[in-house]
């Protein structure tokens, strides 16, 4: 990306990229590890790309217990980071952190259901933490800043930001699964609202995979009823993008360092310790998600199978510390410290000891070593957001001699397809993998892990860095775009003006959420007295024509309307009265077509509770304002589909697809051919305003002179000149130029 699009590059996490460790009074600045911290170090480096404050560091909030005068004190000035810790009372933090993110959030997301605590004071907490989060980013945040907030830890706070400030560019990254609507519904409803509504506060909301992406644009369709696109979504006043970014690694740094001589060292060691013997590699944090207890299970399958192997394998499992103070955890450690004992005690001999099981955490070297060297990496999470031990086992990979198993369920599988994928839970083919990995064709592994290699080269830690940023930074492009737009007081007050100075004034109002708002059912949105009185008044003016250019039919436009000074247009352009005239246009004779589509519109309305077919006289319209939104947009899809088929067979229909509704209608006439011939072709007019709020309006917007106010209400894309937000606006707009 060239444009320097940012001032500056906030990131918010719980966690912060560095810690202080204080050893006999002696502070020292530790870097954590992770996928994040490597992440956003990478981008450290190439931060000058996206900000305009070259000299300035990655500014990160984090907890911590510290303040941030001594991480200025420990800061050795190598480091690319302005650290703002955030601290949190010790009570709160474990209510928020041990308990409604670790117990509830963790479990719940990673499917783990049962293990899932609801309590109300985890929630309380959670909500007090994001806004002690809030607090620190509201002192430091300036105009055009980029703040990216990070996980599961944090979802409320996306809102909290765009409510105090509703220009800033904010963007979320879940780092771990966003579960299916039925897991996710699990949650109460007051916080699986928030917590939706939360995120949406950010302009980019971003997931390691589809099937997430789509977990959660289902969750927001049907728990919040936001209309969803497949990677947009549509609220009352803004527009989300969801986007898929898997997470990549810093590939060169793992492919380097398989090669450094460091690393080298490492390998004879390993080489002479083993000998001939065949190194399976497993590293995971002890946690129930990474499916520890399965690996086991599949290990124990394949001795028990293939005793040809005994003495040729070694089993080298490394598990991370994690948690391990928390009771679930430490009896996990427990149970498979005891399998492990139970394993080695069956088939160890002398000279050989299948599990060599470690609890630590391991040397970068070591750890790159044991990938490069190892001819299995054996990665079976029973749940996993991305998985980066399986990217960098595949990066390190000198030889191109490693065979990679992992477990479908973990996020990185979907680029890492050549690898052997297996179930977790089927010890039966966990132990088939481990010896067909084993009995695998040189050839066929190198030519299999350079693929995989290309894909994560490409795809690496700066590429997602760059991606995430770069789509943020269009997306407030085309915003902008869209805000522009919006009919604030400026606008307001050049029409005014306008308005008071010409002579000869066309009005062209749409009726349905452009003078009423929409109702359950049609006949029920009538105009209220106000509407009709302000109406009247607008049209007494004797310079001011007004027209009401409606789908609706003209029983209904006569009955509400038929006395007053106003020109009526119905069903799109197929009928039209001038006050006190008769109505102009015929009903169709032949209408056969109708039969037809009757009966597919049945079928539809059928299968969808609350759906409703209306008559008019030269269409028919199928709303499904009431239906179950989730469900009907389906059918709706299926519909158009059908009628898209139909129509390729009659030319002479079209449909229209209106809010909440679609209709079939005769090709030839829309509001825009309507209009042109009854007023533009004939009369010349220094003042016209056109509003409406729906797709078939667009018709009308693009017949209209250059000059006119063409005006959409709702904040969605138009070719109309502005954007009202609401229609409530419509009457306020109307009732100002009443006191003219
Ligand atoms: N890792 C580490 N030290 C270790 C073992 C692993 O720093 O002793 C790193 C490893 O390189 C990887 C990360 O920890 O980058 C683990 O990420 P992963 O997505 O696989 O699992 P997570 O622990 O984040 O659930």
């Amino acid at each position: 990306m060239n444009n320097k699009s940012f001032n500056r590059i906030i990131i918010i996490s719980n966690r912060l990229p560095f810690k202080i460790i204080n050893t006999n009074g002696e502070k020292k600045l530790i870097q954590n590890s992770g996928g994040l911290v490597s992440a956003i170090l990478s981008l450290s480096e190439k931060k000058n790309d996206y900000i305009n404050d070259s000299s300035g560091k990655i500014i990160w909030i984090g907890n911590s217990d510290y303040t941030r005068e001594d991480f200025k004190e420990v800061d050795n000035q190598s480091n690319d980071f302005d650290i703002y810790p955030v601290q949190i009372d010790k009570q709160v933090y474990e209510k928020y952190y041990e308990g409604f993110c670790n117990d509830t959030l963790w479990p719940l997301f990673h499917y783990f259901t049962t293990y899932a605590v609801y309590d109300e004071a985890y929630y309380e907490n959670y909500t007090i933490a994001n806004q002690l989060f809030f607090l620190e980013l509201e002192k430091i945040i300036q105009p055009n800043d980029f703040v990216w907030v990070h996980d599961y830890q944090l979802c409320l706070l996306p809102k909290l930001i765009r409510n105090k400030f509703p220009e800033a560019n904010i963007g979320f990254f879940l780092h771990i699964p966003f579960p299916s609507y039925e897991i996710f519904r699990l949650l109460r409803r007051k916080w699986r609202e928030e917590i939706l509504n939360g995120i949406l506060g950010a302009d980019l909301v971003g997931f390691h995979t589809y099937d997430y992406t789509q977990h959660f644009l289902q969750s927001v369709r049907r728990l919040l009823g936001y209309e969803t696109t497949l990677r947009y979504i549509y609220t009352e006043d803004r527009i989300i993008k969801v986007e898929t970014f898997p997470i990549g690694i810093d590939f060169e740094k793992f492919e380097n360092a398989s090669k450094s001589p460091d690393v080298q060292k490492e390998i004879h060691k390993l080489q002479n310790t083993l000998g001939e013997k065949k190194l399976i590699f497993s590293v995971d944090r002890l946690d129930y998600t990474k499916g520890i207890l399965d690996k086991l299970k599949g290990v124990k399958y394949f001795l028990r199978t293939y005793p040809e192997w005994h003495k040729k394998v070694i089993f080298n499992m490394v598990v991370v510390p994690s948690r391990d103070t928390i009771p679930r955890y430490a009896n996990m450690k427990k149970e498979l410290e005891s399998i492990v004992g139970q394993i080695n005690g069956k088939y160890s001999n002398l000279d050989w000891r299948p599990i060599a099981y470690q609890y630590k955490s391991l040397e970068f070297n070591e750890m790159i070593a044991l990938y490069s060297y190892s001819h299995i990496g054996l990665i079976t999470p029973l749940r996993d957001g991305m998985n980066l031990v399986a990217k960098e086992y595949i990066a390190s990979q000198k030889h191109n001699q490693g065979v990679l198993i992992i477990s479908e369920l973990a996020g990185a599988v979907t680029e890492l397809g050549e690898a052997i994928i297996i179930n977790p839970t089927d010890s039966k083919e966990v132990g088939e993998a481990i010896y067909r990995a084993l009995e695998m064709d040189q050839k066929e592994i190198e030519i299999k892990n350079k693929r995989m290699k290309i894909r994560l080269k490409n795809y690496d830690v700066f590429a997602w860095t760059n991606d995430f940023i770069e789509q943020l930074f269009l997306l407030k492009k085309d915003l902008k775009g869209m805000q522009v737009k919006i009919l604030n007081n400026i606008v307001e007050e050049d029409l005014i003006n306008h308005y008071k100075v010409a002579n000869k004034r066309l009005f062209l109002f749409d009726y349905d959420g452009t003078l009423v708002p929409f109702s359950k059912y049609p006949e029920n949105a009538i105009p209220s007295n106000d509407l009709i009185e302000q109406l009247s008044t607008l049209s007494i003016n004797s310079k001011n024509l007004i027209a009401i250019v409606s789908g609706r039919d003209r029983t209904f436009l006569e009955k509400y309307f038929g006395n007053s000074n106003l020109i009526l247009i119905g069903e799109h352009g197929a009928f039209h009265k001038f006050p006190h005239k008769d109505w102009i246009g015929q009903a169709e004779k032949n209408d056969d077509w109708k039969i037809k589509i009757r009966e597919l519109l049945e079928r539809y309305t059928n299968r969808c509770n609350g759906s409703i077919i209306e008559e008019k006289e030269v269409s028919l319209a199928w709303h499904y304002r009431n239906s179950e939104i989730e469900f009907t947009s389906v059918r709706y899809q299926e519909l158009k589909e059908e009628l898209s088929e139909f129509l390729n067979y009659d030319h002479s229909l079209q449909t229209l697809e209106g809010n909440k509704v679609i209709e079939i209608k005769k090709i030839g006439y829309d509001k825009g051919t309507i209009v042109q011939k009854l007023f533009l072709d004939s009369e010349q007019f220094d003042f016209i305003m056109a509003i409406g709020d729906d797709k078939t309006d667009e018709d009308l917007f693009k017949v209209m002179p250059k000059d006119s106010y063409t005006i959409k209400v709702g904040m969605t894309v138009s070719i109309a000149k502005y954007n009202l937000k609401a229609q409530s606006n419509v009457i306020d707009l109307i009732k100002k130029l009443n006191t003219i």
